[in-house]
C-alpha cells in the first residue's frame, strides 16, 4: 500500500470535482485553514485577497471556463465556500515560499523513468490522495494530488501518454493572470508535448512553475515565469531539477532560494559520481542526507518541510509507483496503472 487514499471518478468537469470534494471534505477544510493562517500576519483582511483572486478568475474564464466548473464542483462537494476555494487555488496570493521537491529523469533501456521527492509542510502528509479520473470518456488522468487544489498539483499521467511533474519556483514578477495551478491542470489534457508547451506559454499566465514533461521517449523541461517560458529539450541520459530557475534570464528575476541551490548542487555531484545510473543509484541519491543540501528531507525545528511522498513513473508502461513519507525509508512502492 502506498499509504495514500485512492479515489476513482468519472463524469464531466463539475462531476469529477464534486466527487473528489465529497470524499475529501475534511482534508479540503484543513488545506483552507492552513493556507489562511498566513492572513494572521497580514494587515489586509480576507476580502482584500478574495478581490485580488477575482481578477485572476477573469483571465481564467476566458481560457479555461471548464476548469472553473471543476473547482465549483470541488467547492459544492466539500461544502467549502467557492470564493475561498478559488483563492486557495490561486496559490501565490497566500502561500509563502516553500522550497519543495527534487526531480530526476533518467533514460534507460529505451524507456524514461521519472523520480520525484514530493516535499511540503509535513502536516500535509495526510492531505494527499491518489486519483484516477475518466473525464467525459475522452481522457483518463492518474496522479497524486493535494486535497483542495485542482488536479495536477504534483505528478500526473494522462491516457495520451503525457507525464507531468511540477516543481515550485519562486520569482518576483507576479502579475494578475491565470494561476499556475490552473495551467498545470490544463496541461494534463494535452495530447502532445507541443500542446503542453502552448498551454504553459499562455500570455495571460500570472506566475510560474517548472514543468518536467515526458512523452514518446522525449523529455521537455519547461520553466515558466508569468507569460514568459523557456523550453529545454533534454537529450542527455539524466536530468535534474529542484526549486530555482536554471535558465539564467529567469534566474536573475528569481528569489534567492539557497536551500534549492544547495540541494541541486549536492544531487548533481552525487549523480555524476554514480554514473552509469541505475534504479538503485538514483534512489540512493534521492535518499541522501549528506552535505549541506540534504535531498531526502526530515521534519525538524529548523525545517518545516519534509519529503512526504516518493514517486517513480515508468513512462513506457504508464505506471505510477508511490510510497508515503521519507524517501530513505521507502521500501515498497505501490503501483497504479492508467
Ligand atoms: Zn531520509
Amino acid at each position: 500500500m502506498s499509504g495514500f487514499p485512492f479515489i476513482e471518478v468519472s463524469g464531466d468537469y463539475y462531476d469529477i470535482g464534486f466527487q473528489i470534494g465529497s470524499r475529501f471534505k475534511k482534508q479540503f477544510k484543513k488545506a483552507l485553514s492552513f493556507n489562511f493562517k498566513a492572513l494572521k500576519n497580514s494587515s489586509k483582511d480576507i476580502d482584500y485577497f478574495i478581490d485580488l483572486s477575482s481578477k485572476d478568475l477573469v483571465f481564467t474564464k476566458k481560457y479555461f471556463p471548464h476548469l472553473i466548473n471543476e473547482i465549483k464542483g470541488m467547492a459544492d462537494g466539500s461544502g467549502v465556500d467557492s470564493d475561498l476555494l478559488w483563492l486557495l487555488n490561486d496559490e501565490d496570493i497566500l502561500l509563502d515560499s516553500v522550497t519543495k521537491c527534487t526531480t530526476i529523469v533518467s533514460r534507460r533501456n529505451d524507456n524514461i523513468f521519472l523520480y520525484h521527492n514530493e516535499d511540503f509542510y509535513s502536516d500535509f502528509i495526510d492531505n494527499m490522495y491518489v486519483f484516477k479520473v475518466n473525464l467525459n470518456n475522452k481522457i483518463k488522468i492518474l496522479g497524486l494530488n493535494y486535497a483542495g487544489l485542482i488536479l495536477g498539483s504534483s505528478t500526473s499521467l494522462n491516457s495520451f501518454g503525457l507525464i507531468q511533474c511540477i516543481n515550485s519556483v519562486y520569482h518576483n514578477s507576479f502579475k494578475r493572470g491565470i494561476p499556475k495551478n490552473i495551467i498545470s491542470r490544463a496541461v494534463m489534457e494535452s495530447k502532445s508535448l507541443n500542446e503542453a508547451v502552448r498551454i504553459i506559454s499562455n500570455k495571460n499566465s500570472g506566475s510560474g512553475y517548472n514543468h518536467v514533461l515526458v512523452k514518446d521517449n522525449k523529455i521537455f523541461d519547461v520553466e515558466s515565469i508569468g507569460s514568459d517560458s523557456k523550453v529545454f529539450d533534454i537529450r542527455s541520459s539524466s536530468y535534474l531539477h529542484t526549486n530555482h530557475y536554471l535558465y539564467s534570464k529567469f534566474d536573475k528575476d528569481a528569489e534567492n532560494i539557497p536551500s534549492s541551490v544547495s540541494r541541486y548542487d549536492n544531487a548533481l555531484s552525487l549523480l555524476k559520481y554514480s554514473m552509469p545510473l541505475d534504479h538503485g543509484k538514483i534512489i540512493s541519491v534521492l535518499s541522501s542526507h549528506d552535505g549541506s543540501g540534504t535531498i531526502c528531507r526530515h521534519r525538524s525545528r529548523k525545517l518545516p518541510e519534509s519529503t512526504i511522498a516518493s514517486i517513480i513513473v515508468d513512462s513506457n508502461n504508464l505506471k505510477l509507483y508511490l510510497s508515503k513519507g521519507y524517501r530513505c525509508r521507502s521500501r515498497i512502492y505501490d503501483g497504479y496503472s492508467m
